[in-house]
């Protein structure tokens, strides 16, 4: 094969190439002076030089050492002096060079990533050294500020007391922070797998819980729940696991990712306060009964008198008395579902007859009020029907509670696609979509001026979403402030 140029190319063809390439140096290998016999264009901008004043002098004559930050490991004159010993090239890969900038007068931290290959004469000695460089400060300023931010998000997990940890869904890698090994009572160096983890959850949590908040992460892209875990001592503990899920460009789940966070003393205050409702509403309720049975009494003897005082005086009592044992037994209620002890009874009825009795006793309390139904044909539920009730109730009441005195409400029930649908709408205070979002949660009451001389405790709402998903049904709400507000719900109708 011949090595001479083919006649097509210009004779300084390579000398072009060399000084288009970029950031390229050629160094003679006269040792210590390393006189510069090329340099491309790129590496004369970025050193600020120009072809006339580096072609000739010596590498440390045009770039002394004093803008280095003086390394013997990255220091030029030592490296090529290594290539010549060596015969090998030597890579530095990461080096801070300062180069003076004229514009603005000063000179600026650089960082580069240098190759020095040697060129070999005929009697195999180093002749030239090509130093090619590459800026790569924009890189490693990038690193810099993504290690400090990943260093004070560490920060604040460790401030907030909260594990992390990353799950690879490709192998099932499993990676997760000292924290997070210590809030499943190990010591923070010890090595855990997440199948060992997975064995001090609690079954029933593992089952119910965290897998269906697995399988429902991969859809949904969000993590979150509370699971009981048992320490190696025995001890028992509960823990929130919070998080995401990363997916590739076709969407698939490639990582899921989040904190962990022990919460065993606010969930023990949960209980101790789900207990005490327990215990008082449940105190409450036997006194309540007996006084309920006696007013009952007094009435029915009372009623011969014809004495419109007496009369008027028991009916205001008995109504106070079903007033508190209704908010009795919601408490009752409450701390059933909180302990998940919340028995149905399910029964065959008639929904609409149901409705029809309930606005009949609110007409009775609040006489006032328009309430519109239209009593329809007969549709017969399965279900509990002193909850359903409760359901209903609320939902009425609401509707009275948050509108003017007088105003129409208007109730309806429809089949539709095997389930009945009932709504109540009424023309009252209305809500805002922020809180619509949470009505149904526990003790959630809107704060507002209209609000203030409204009493409540905010458990309606969550009593009547908990029994209405408890009979595979759906509940909602749709409203418009100072318009109005339409709850419905739905039930499965038997086949
Ligand atoms: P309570 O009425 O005892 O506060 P609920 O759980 O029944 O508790 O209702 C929660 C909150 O929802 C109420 O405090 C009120 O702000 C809002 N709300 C419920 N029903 C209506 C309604 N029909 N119109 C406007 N706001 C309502």
């Amino acid at each position: 094969m011949s090595s001479e140029m083919p006649s097509a190319l210009p004779e300084n063809i390579f000398q072009l190439i060399f000084e288009k390439s970029p950031g390229s140096l050629l160094v003679k290998a006269d040792l210590p002076k390393f006189t510069i016999l090329a340099a491309s264009d790129a590496y004369l901008k970025v050193t600020s030089t120009t072809r006339e004043s580096v072609l000739g002098k010596g590498f440390s004559e045009v770039f002394p050492e004093d803008n280095t930050v003086f390394n013997v490991e990255t220091n030029a004159r030592n490296i090529f002096t290594k290539v010549i010993k060596t015969r090998l090239k030597v890579d530095v890969p990461n080096y801070r060079f300062d180069v003076y900038n004229p514009d603005k007068k000063i000179c600026e931290i650089h960082y580069w990533s240098c190759s020095n290959t040697p060129i070999l004469d005929d009697n195999n000695e180093v002749a030239y050294i090509l130093n090619t460089v590459i800026d790569i400060t924009e890189e490693v300023k990038a690193k810099e500020v993504a290690i400090e931010s990943e260093s004070r998000l560490r920060l604040a997990a460790e401030a907030a007391a909260l594990g992390t940890w990353d799950l690879n869904l490709n192998d099932q890698t499993f990676i997760c922070s000292p924290r997070f090994v210590e809030i499943f009572g190990h010591h923070p160096e010890t090595v855990v797998k997440l199948a060992d983890i997975s064995q001090q959850v609690n079954a029933d949590d593992l089952q119910n819980i965290v897998i269906k908040a697995y399988n429902e992460a991969l859809i949904t892209g969000k993590y979150l729940y509370e699971v009981r875990v048992y320490w190696p001592d025995g001890s028992l503990h509960w823990i929130k696991i919070q998080g995401i899920v990363l997916y590739d460009e076709e969407k698939k789940p490639i990582t899921m990712l989040g904190t962990i966070l022990d919460i065993t003393e606010s969930k023990r205050d949960e209980i101790r306060k789900n207990d005490f409702i327990a215990i008082a509403s449940h105190e409450l309720k036997t006194p309540l009964t007996s006084i309920k049975a006696y007013i009952q009494l007094l009435s029915r003897k009372l009623s011969s008198l014809d004495d419109s005082f007496i009369n008027n005086a028991l009916l205001k009592t008995s109504y106070q008395i079903n007033k508190m044992s209704d908010l009795v037994y919601r408490f009752l209620d409450l701390s059933k579902i909180e302990a998940d002890k919340l028995q149905l009874k399910i029964e065959s009825f008639d929904i609409n007859k149901l409705i029809y009795d309930v606005i009949a006793e609110a007409d009775l309390v609040n006489p006032g009020n328009r309430i519109l139904f239209a009593q329809q044909d007969v549709i017969v539920v399965h279900a509990d029907k002193e909850k359903i009730e409760q359901v209903i109730s609320n939902l009425l009441n609401n509707a009275i509670k948050y509108s003017d005195k007088g105003s129409i409400i208007n109730v309806q029930s429809q089949k539709i696609d095997g389930n009945v649908h009932v709504t109540i709408n009424d023309k009252g205070i209305g809500i805002k979509p922020k809180d619509q979002e949470k009505l149904f949660q526990r003790f959630y009451r809107v704060e507002s001026e209209k609000m203030k001389n409204i009493s409540g405790f905010g458990i309606g709402l969550y009593l009547a979403s908990e029994i209405i998903q408890r009979h595979n049904g759906q509940i909602g709400v749709e409203s418009k402030e100072e318009q109005g507000s339409t709850f419905y719900f739905s039930l499965p109708l038997p086949d």
